[in-house]
């Protein structure tokens, strides 16, 4: 079985209400083969240890495991650290990135093998902030959208500095004050986050996946799903808080003009 999961580049991200052209999104998409590592953060984004063996290793420092709730830098979304522990012995994990379909896992201690049992520790301070600025993304893409009809093209994802870009030819400090009290609104309404990976036709019955439905080639079965309750749909490979009450409140600090009809906002916790 092919399975596939959409995950968009911080140029042409999830939102669920963008309108751009599919073609326009840069959508990055991911394949997951029979063959393939199981990525365990998809379908529990708390996980925070687990056990795999290691698959294969390259110049000593690149790991690639049977299995990983190591999250990858892409789609926005900054990759996680921690540690790869074999009988006591640690190998820190300081980068996590997707090459050639497999996730690998860069560590600054040499000496792993294939064929190694080992556990998998995650960063969690690092990775629980960034689940907190990914769902609080979603959110303000919605209010923005909602209250201004604009496209969002993209968001990056960084501690105190997380940024969204959109369409729009102008705003101005009050309603950016207004976008930013509508999601600490909704970040104080507790609202439930839910992860469905759900078959493609049922996916594609969501008038905001539906939208992208070209992009998705006809072999992909499964299409992950976020969906915040009332306030937002999207295909995504993210991880999330399971509840908005989870965020702090966001404060956007600052924006910018980039270019005709693009604006960039940052907001920090
Ligand atoms: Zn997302």
């Amino acid at each position: 079985m092919i399975r596939e999961y959409m995950h968009f580049h911080r140029s042409g991200w999830c939102s669920d209400n963008t309108t751009l052209p599919v073609t326009r999104q840069k959508i990055y998409l991911k394949r997951l083969l029979l063959e393939s590592m199981e990525e365990l953060y998809l379908k529990d984004c708390y996980l925070k240890e687990f056990e795999a063996t290691v698959e294969n290793v390259k110049d000593d420092r690149f790991i690639v495991l049977d299995r990983t709730a190591f999250y990858p830098n892409s789609g926005g979304q900054p990759h996680d650290t921690g540690l790869l522990v074999r009988d006591g012995e640690e190998f820190p994990v300081t980068y996590v990135g997707r090459f050639g379909g497999k996730i690998s896992h860069e560590v600054s201690a040499p000496g792993l093998r294939e064929g190694d049992r080992v556990k998998g520790i995650i960063d969690w301070d690092r990775r629980e902030l960034f689940m907190r600025y990914h769902t609080a993304c979603h959110i303000l893409s919605a209010v923005i959208h909602n209250e201004t009809g604009a496209m969002i093209s993209g968001n990056q994802i960084a501690e105190n500095k997380t940024r969204v870009d959109f369409s729009l030819e102008n705003f101005d400090r009050e309603q950016l004050k207004s976008y930013e009290s509508k999601v600490n609104g909704i970040i104080d309404r507790d609202v439930p986050v839910d992860i469905s990976i759900l078959p493609r036709d049922e996916a594609f019955s969501i008038p905001s996946v539906v939208k992208l439905k070209d992009a998705f080639p006809p072999d992909i079965e499964e299409i992950r799903v976020i969906t915040i309750e009332d306030v937002d749909r999207q295909a995504c490979g993210g991880t999330h808080v399971s509840s908005t009450g989870e965020i702090p409140h966001i404060e956007i600090f600052k924006a910018e003009n980039k270019g005709k009809n693009n604006r960039r906002v940052y907001f920090r916790f």
